[in-house]
């Protein structure tokens, strides 16, 4: 039987009491790994109480310091991006360059993270009134809390604890129980740095460990990313418990075909953004919106979508890697089924890929689905697989409606020549992240990853400046320093005088 993972809590990694245990799979051979135990609600208190206990000295330690221990963490996940890619490969079966993405993309926020300094200065105004200054500082929350889904175990976590940290917080992770082992890995290189103890944790588990860290009372701030079910039960949940909430959440993302774009560029686009880490990404591109004469491209696309197939992190030639689970690849091939039902044609059908030499893996090839409508629950539902759903509309404004009526808003594209359509496209459309002749158009980390819509609850987004926002309060201090004039009695007003 395959080992528990250890759990970061209360000075170092350990094994959790819990006698019950998830199993981590390799989704290509379904050979188990190892095992995610239930942290115990005891345990989740502990946790909590130390990263409470560490929190005291942490926000004492100046920002530069932070950002100099932060500097080494990306150094060392520099170092270490191969060899934690490896491990994304055999707990997600990513194909090795997209593992190898995932981590990168994480570093990015990390070398992010290290403008701490900068990115905590506050606002000064002298004389607001005579003698009297106002200045504001910008100051960290406390335990703060991240839940991940599997779909990016580099990359969402780091999305998270390095900002919160770098900003004086101290942080606890419940990653998803799918493939847990990254994240625990980018846990024991955060300590290698010299970090103090305690300021990370990291605890396994499911709904009852996110439920409880939720409801803690000492816990500030959640942070959350994963389907929009479950994000709206993390929003809800924080708020009644007066957490401060940011929930990242599921996607329908459509990519606009014009009639002008470049032709090829379109196909390249499409068939790397909805096969790219077989479909698992919540910026994948599953509603391909032909307008007018593109439609004619439809038997293209498919052509090309058929040239690639899906294989093993270890295979030459493999696109892209397994579904995650079973019983995702069960519910995408549900689906595939239940579009030939509803009238789609099915132009490329993926349920029933194999792959040589791995019999028992997730597998779903690409699928492609023509003359899509909107009420067909291939495309009102996230379906997370290889599947992309096409529908036809005769302009940009029959576009832009059905786009806007789509309850998701994480990331829409559109590929065209004319910067008439581009802009008006980027103006109206009602979605947080536009690509135009991109076509997954996630921000680098000077901005934020910005969802709008069922995409997103909360206010503040994930990383760049709204996540310091997110993960820091302002204090504004209004000052008088007497000179040597005489006091002038009492002010019996609320003006400042
Ligand atoms: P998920 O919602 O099943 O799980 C996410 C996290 O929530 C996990 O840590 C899991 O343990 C926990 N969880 C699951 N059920 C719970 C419950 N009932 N109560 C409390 N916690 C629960 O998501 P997933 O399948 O791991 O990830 C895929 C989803 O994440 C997709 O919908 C995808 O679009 C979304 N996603 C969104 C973004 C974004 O930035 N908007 C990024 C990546 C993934």
């Amino acid at each position: 039987m395959a080992d528990n993972l250890p759990v970061y809590i209360d000075g170092g990694f350990r094994q959790s009491a819990s006698t019950e245990s998830i199993p981590v799979t390799n989704p290509a051979t379904q050979g188990v790994l190892v095992h995610a135990p239930q942290t115990t609600m005891a345990e989740i208190d502990q946790a909590v109480a130390a990263a409470k206990a560490a929190f005291a000295e942490w926000r004492q330690v100046p920002a530069p310091e932070r950002a100099r221990l932060l500097m080494l963490y990306q150094a060392k996940l520099k170092e270490e991006q191969d060899a934690i890619a490896e491990i994304i490969c055999q707990e997600t079966g990513k194909v090795f360059a997209d593992a190898q993405g995932d981590v990168w993309r994480g570093i990015e926020v990390v070398e992010q993270a290290c403008n701490i300094p900068s990115l905590m200065m506050g606002e000064t105004a002298e004389n607001v009134a005579r003698g009297i200054d106002t200045y504001s500082y910008i100051q960290p929350l406390g335990v703060c809390v991240g839940i991940t889904p599997f779909n990016f175990p580099a990359m969402i976590p780091l999305w998270m604890f390095p900002l919160a940290i770098a900003a004086g917080n101290t942080f606890i992770l419940k990653p998803s129980e799918q493939d847990p082992m990254t994240p625990n890995r980018l846990v024991e290189l955060f300590y290698e740095c010299g970090f103090p103890k305690d300021i990370l944790q990291i605890v396994h588990g499911g709904k009852d460990q996110v439920n409880a860290l939720i409801e803690h009372k000492d816990t500030k701030a959640i942070s959350f990313v994963g389907s929009v079910p479950v994000g709206q039960h993390v929003y809800r949940l924080g708020t009644q418990n007066l957490k401060r909430v940011q929930c990242m959440a599921g996607a329908k993302n459509h990519l606009v075909i014009m009639p002008d774009a470049d032709k090829d560029q379109v196909i390249s686009g499409l068939v790397g953004a909805s096969c790219g880490a077989a479909g698992q990404r919540c910026m994948a591109i599953s509603a391909a919106v032909f307008v007018g004469e593109a439609q004619a491209w439809i038997p293209d696309v498919a052509e090309a979508m058929s040239a690639v197939h899906p294989g093993a992190w270890n295979q030459d030639g493999a696109g892209y890697g397994p579904q995650i689970s079973v019983a995702a690849t069960q519910r995408i091939k549900s689906y595939i089924a239940k579009g030939k039902e509803e009238g789609a044609t099915c132009v490329l059908d993926g349920s029933e890929a194999t792959v040589e030499g791995f019999p028992d893996g997730n597998w779903v090839g690409p699928t492609l689905f023509s003359d899509v409508t909107p009420e067909m629950s291939i495309y009102t539902d996230e379906i997370f697989g290889p599947v992309l759903v096409g529908l036809n509309v005769d302009t940009l404004d029959d576009a832009l409606d059905l786009i806007n009526d789509c309850p998701f808003g994480n990331g829409v594209s559109i590929f065209t020549s004319s910067g008439g359509a581009a802009r008006k496209f980027q103006l109206e459309v009602e979605v947080g992240q536009v690509g135009v002749n991109i076509p997954i158009p996630v921000p680098l980390p000077f901005f934020s990853f910005t969802g709008w819509k069922d995409s997103f609850y909360g206010d503040q987004h994930a990383y760049g400046k709204q996540a310091v926002r997110f993960y820091t309060e302002t204090k504004t201090i209004t000052s008088r320093w007497f000179s040597s004039e005489p006091a002038t009695g009492p002010n019996m007003t609320i003006a400042l005088k």
